[in-house]
């Protein structure tokens, strides 16, 4: 064979190698999930798979190939579940509810569309027959209102020789018209055709228009004949006709029986040119060829050096990353045109992939923005939806939780009034739990839950645990210890409340979930590092234990182990919070003790070290009688639309000797503002008319242009969230108080802002000290009948009685009550009876 016929078969050949690539990607993707679906029929595996998960892995198909326009799995009747029956008439699986699911994005989004003619189209039949993949003819398909050019790649599902479906990609198929019109050999004289194994042509060098109808429109009778032995037999050809020459070479893909062709054509006259000269040109041909001879041979080691070093330099650039360089050289007629036309085209190749993988990426990037938005608008809507419902929540459990406190405090009430309010505010104090422990996880899972970071005494603190937890343990009948190290830094900054609410939660677990035995608080310095003290707090009890399997699960959302009784049942709330809480202030917690042995939860938290100094601010504590003497006559405003709010302001503030006024919008706060100058104003946010933001700004802005001393505003909200913290703030008010607020907190912000200073009816509370010994004489203060009570309970050492009884009798003297609440609280009944066996009611009158 002539050299110029093995250059056009070697150029048929390079572009059938082209082809089959680009088509066995589509044609490897339908294997693989065939293959996947395929392996579900095997007994031996245990892997089933629902018709929704078909759908969505082909969906999944379609939505990382941009490529593709249709991905379906198409079943015999019952092959795929054996449930045809119950999907009968079911809008997605057609009437007889066989499983076909085609996906196609052929109106731009990717939507279930039924299918067609699978009785009868050779895209079923021809796989369902033979058990081989398939090709199919190109055909024209709607893609966004235009036909577009396209074939089928399809695949059976096949197991054990029993044939269940087929799974199949729609391509288009406009790249190899690309290849066909890219060839540009013998001065852009030859052409391509891709010719499929129906005669139909599926690219022709510069000739679109023609793509898609029979091979007899391009090729004479002989050479169709040809190119149709090429693609029966695998045979390639190389034919002389019509004034051309044909090479056709097979292309086989995957497992398709039935190949196609690439057929090269090129003029005759292109080729064999140097026949047709006269033959004393020849020889003079050949006579300078004998004179040249060793020159030529050094020359021909150039020419082949040359090129291949060039292909070598490309090779260079492409590999970092130029892909728009191309080797020159590619029209030779020998090895090393070939070489060069190869290495272009299979620069070209990684052109189109890396331009796939960026449209790929585009889609992605298109699709994350899509879901990033949706993500921050449904964000946007959960913080207005917390925002609200804890405003309505809040706000009337104020009114409620704050009465029956005051309730409480009258000293006319019944006993059974008495416990009535005491079930009601612990029902209050329950749902408040409830509605901060959602709002909690919602704002850590949103991530607006900042930090708080201030000075604080640790010390303080525990001693604050102690006294929390004793009562609640006694009541169990168990025992409360808080062991502190030596080490344990006093003076630190930290968010306080966030770690209150940590060893709340875990203490108040270990009470709660232990039947007997104690609850140990430990605290002790970890490690320093710098300024920084890395401080361990354990949480040890005596109760059930968790199980190994159960430790890490505990700490998701609303998980509560199995062993629980009905009284214990809490939220599941509790661990996920501290877990979330502790990590969001750097920190880290665990769990430790086997099943039966009880737990030891250990939280390691930094915190920062401080001198005793930068603690100023001393809580108030004990009940205030009243203002300190000598102190300005404070006017307070109150604006408060709801009456029951400002009526528990005004009970609070009253009798302590503050001037009050009211409003009950934010204009009338305005304009009393402005004839009555307060000194501070307790600022609600939300008020109809005008809110308390906007008169806060108003306000703000009449105190900057008028000289004087400024009035001070305290927002009081039942908001939630951080920045909306940030917003009262901007609009100029000085700090913020939430509701539900204790009389405590309303105080601490007078003494803040205003310096306000009280008289309080005792010291300090007794707590945390050694109980001083109490004489029987001092209890003649107290009603004989409730000094019989306590009696009576002590005898039948009911602890809960006891406390009730010592707590009222705090109420009316809480230096002695407290004392006698914290020997019940130690449980030192012996001491307790000693005591009331020498009172005599006699002594009281
Ligand atoms: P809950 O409101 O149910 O207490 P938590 O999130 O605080 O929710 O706790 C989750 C579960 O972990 C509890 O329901 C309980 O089964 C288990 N658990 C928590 N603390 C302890 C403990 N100290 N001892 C035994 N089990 C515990």
């Amino acid at each position: 064979m002539r050299a110029a016929e093995e250059h056009a078969l070697a150029q048929a050949q390079s572009q059938a190698v082209s082809v089959k690539a680009e088509v066995e990607v589509a044609l490897d993707t339908a294997r693989t999930r065939a293959q996947e679906l395929a392996a579900t029929k095997n007994p031996n595996n245990l892997l089933t798979l629902s018709r929704e998960q078909v759908n969505a892995m082909t969906r999944e198909v379609l939505a990382l190939n941009p490529q593709y326009i249709g991905v379906w799995t198409l079943w015999e009747p019952n092959a795929f579940d054996g449930q045809d029956s119950r999907y009968v008439n079911s809008k997605i699986y057609r009437p007889t509810g066989r499983f076909l699911p085609y996906w196609n994005r052929g109106r731009g989004i990717i939507e279930g569309e039924p299918i067609v003619n699978y009785e009868t189209g050779p895209w079923y039949q021809e796989p369902r027959r033979t058990h081989q993949e398939y090709i199919s003819n190109p055909y024209f398909y709607p893609v966004m209102g235009r036909d577009v050019l396209m074939i089928s790649v399809v695949a059976p599902i096949v197991f054990d020789g029993t044939f269940y479906g087929v799974a199949g990609e729609d391509i288009p198929i406009s790249f190899l018209q690309d290849m066909a019109n890219a060839v540009e050999l013998y001065d852009h004289t030859a052409r391509l055709y891709l010719v499929t194994a129906n005669s139909t042509v599926a690219a022709a060098t510069g000739q679109p228009e023609g793509i898609g109808s029979s091979a007899s429109r391009f090729l004479g009778r002989e050479v169709q004949d040809y190119v149709a032995s090429t693609s029966k037999t695998g045979r390639q050809h190389i034919v002389l006709a019509q004034g051309q020459l044909f090479a056709m070479v097979p292309i086989h893909f995957g497992h398709v029986p039935t190949p196609w062709a690439a057929v090269i054509s090129i003029p005759s006259d292109k080729i064999y040119a140097p026949a047709n000269q006269p033959m004393w040109r020849l020889l003079e041909l050949a006579s300078l060829m004998i004179i040249m001879g060793v020159a030529a041979l050094g020359l021909v080691a150039w020419r082949i050096s040359r090129p291949v070093s060039k292909v070598t330099e490309v090779a260079r650039q492409v590999a970092r990353g130029d892909l728009t360089r191309t080797v020159a050289g590619e029209e030779r007629s020998d090895e090393l045109g070939v070489l060069a036309g190869t290495f272009n085209h299979m620069i070209e190749q990684l052109r189109r992939y890396h331009e796939h993988l960026e449209e790929l990426v585009r889609m992605r990037t298109s699709q994350l923005e899509v879901a990033k938005e949706k993500a921050e608008t449904a964000n946007r809507t959960k913080s207005v939806f917390l925002a609200s419902i804890s405003h309505e929540l809040r706000t009337p459990l104020n009114a409620v939780l704050g009465f029956s406190q005051l309730l409480r405090n009258d000293p006319g009430l019944t006993e059974e009034q008495h416990s009535n309010l005491q079930v009601i505010t612990k029902s209050g104090e329950h749902l408040l739990g409830l509605i901060n422990n959602v709002l909690d996880l919602s704002k850590i899972e949103a991530g607006r839950m900042a930090l708080n970071e201030a000075p604080f005494d640790l010390h303080s603190l525990l001693e604050e645990m102690r006294s929390w937890m004793h009562v609640r343990a006694v009541e169990k009948g168990l025992t409360f210890r808080v062991e502190q190290s030596p080490e344990t830094p006093r003076y630190v900054s930290g968010d306080s409340g966030k770690l209150r609410q940590i060893l709340i939660n875990l203490a108040g677990n270990a009470v709660k979930y232990t039947r007997e035995g104690s609850v140990t608080l430990r605290a002790g310095l970890a490690r320093k590092e710098g300024s920084r003290a890395w401080v361990r707090f354990e949480i040890e009890d005596t109760g059930p234990g968790i199980r190994e399997a159960d430790r890490e699960r505990i700490f998701f959302p609303f998980v509560r182990l199995g062993e629980q009784q009905i009284t214990e049942a809490g939220t599941g709330l509790g661990l996920p919070i501290s877990k979330q809480l502790t990590e969001l202030m750097g920190g880290h917690i665990k769990v430790e003790g086997a099943l039966g042995k009880g737990s030891r939860f250990s939280i390691d938290l930094p915190l920062l070290l401080l001198s005793q100094e930068a603690i100023c601010a001393k809580p108030l504590r004990g009940a205030v009688q009243g203002l300190e003497e000598g102190q300005p006559h404070f006017r307070l405003l109150i604006a408060e639309d709801q009456l029951e709010n400002r009526l528990l302001l005004r009970k609070i503030l009253q009798p302590l000797g503050f001037e009050l006024r009211e409003a009950t919008n934010g204009k009338e706060a305005v304009s009393i503002f402005r004839q009555w100058h307060p000194h501070l104003i307790w600022m609600d946010i939300r008020m109809p008319e005008m809110d308390g933001l906007e008169a806060s700004r108003r306000i703000q802005g009449i105190q900057t242009s008028e000289p004087g001393p400024r009035a001070k505003i305290v927002a009081l909200t039942a908001h939630a969230l951080e920045d909306e913290r940030r917003e009262i703030l901007a609009a100029g008010c000085d700090d913020l108080v939430r509701k539900p607020y204790r009389d405590s907190d309303i105080l601490e912000a007078l003494a803040k802002h205003l310096k306000a200073r009280f008289v309080f009816k005792k010291e300090e509370s007794t707590r945390g000290q050694p109980s001083r010994v109490l004489e029987a004489s001092q209890l003649s203060v107290f009603p004989p009948e409730l000094v019989e009570e306590l009696k009576r309970s002590t005898e039948q050492l009911n602890a809960r009685l006891c406390l009730d009884a010592a707590r009222r009798m705090a109420e009316i003297d809480p230096g002695i009550g407290e004392r006698l609440e914290q020997i019940v609280e130690e449980r030192r009944f012996q001491e307790l009876l000693e005591l009331l066996d020498q009172w005599r009611p006699s002594e009281g009158t």
